[in-house]
């Protein structure tokens, strides 16, 4: 069995910076797991002005996260987790081919109000998915649509397209190149998806609409309710309490996922109470 962590700690940005740079304060064994750019969000700010001690444009901020985690030994195990499982005890995380044990989680990983689509929470896991990895194999021989958020998820896009018949993509970045000769990109502007028992209908902006067997939606922070199944969230939000903990033993939230207001400044005291937390339920728990 591999490695199982006293503590996992999901997301790049600086609500799983603070939780880690706690964590290794705290002395607990952890992994600090994250896609995207170091500093998550904070490389797009202009300019950062009401965090206590900076102030500056977003690439500066991110520098200087980046220094003091080299400084203090913090490394950031590059990875995009497609899932969470409560176990019996503990929990596993999957990453495409991947696998990581934890006796806890902090999931920390952010928040995408933008670009969702009418329907997509309906259709979650009736047609609706978020990760390709996980579900591309369900769609062998079909006809499936792609949102891309970014450039990154065309690599998602090519292996959807190693099963299904026809991958319609919709891409919101300039100039999109794919190899495979089953991906067909498409300029509409995808607003809904529509179905029965099934999502069968992607709606453009304009009315018309795409039939197809499944949509994937890539995107940077998949819903967290898409992430851990069984999780309690109100709206785009993980619930948690003042300690940070969720509905699931073991499992905490901190930042952008637990609600406004979308700030640094509470993402990061997020990220330490959830740590703190961590180490309160291990201790509990005699781990
Ligand atoms: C344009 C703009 C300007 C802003 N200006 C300010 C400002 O001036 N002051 C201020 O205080 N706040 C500002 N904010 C808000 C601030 O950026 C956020 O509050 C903050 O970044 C939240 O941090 P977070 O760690 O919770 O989430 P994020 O910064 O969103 O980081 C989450 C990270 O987790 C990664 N992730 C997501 N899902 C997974 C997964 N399944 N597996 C692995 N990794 C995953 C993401 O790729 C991302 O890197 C601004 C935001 C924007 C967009």
């Amino acid at each position: 069995m591999d490695h199982v962590y006293d503590l996992i700690i999901v997301g790049s940005g600086i609500a799983g910076y603070s939780a880690a740079l706690t964590a290794k304060s705290l002395k607990i064994d952890f992994l600090w797991l994250g896609e995207g750019a170091f500093g998550g969000k904070a490389g797009k700010v202009e300019y950062v002005r009401n965090y206590p001690a900076f102030y500056g444009n977003g690439e500066a901020f991110g520098k200087a996260l980046s220094a003091q985690a080299e400084k203090e030994g913090i490394a950031r195990v590059r990875a995009r987790i497609d899932r969470v499982y409560k176990m019996k005890e503990g929990f596993v995380l999957t990453a495409g081919e991947e696998s990581f044990h934890a006796k806890s989680v902090i999931l920390a990983c952010g928040v995408q109000t933008s670009g969702s689509l009418k329907g997509e929470k309906e259709f979650l896991g009736r047609g609706v998915s978020y990760c390709a990895v996980c579900d591309g194999g369900l769609y062998r021989g079909k006809k499936i649509a792609a949102v891309l958020s970014s450039e990154e998820y065309a690599e998602e896009a090519e292996y959807l397209a190693s099963f299904a018949d026809t991958v319609y993509c919709f891409c919101r970045y300039p100039e999109p190149v794919f190899q495979r000769k089953n991906i067909l990109v498409r300029t509409g502007e995808p607003v809904a998806v529509e179905g029965g028992l099934r999502a069968d209908k992607l709606r453009m902006k304009d009315g018309t609409a795409l039939d197809v067997d499944g949509v994937f939606l890539l995107k940077d922070s998949a819903p967290p309710e898409a992430l851990v199944g069984g999780l309690a969230t109100e709206g785009a939000h993980v619930k948690a309490g003042r300690d940070l903990s969720t509905n699931l033993a073991g499992l905490f939230a901190a930042g952008d996922i637990t609600g406004t207001p979308y700030q640094f400044a509470k993402a990061a005291g997020e990220g330490l109470v959830a740590a703190y937390s961590a180490r309160a339920f291990l201790s509990k728990a005699g781990k």
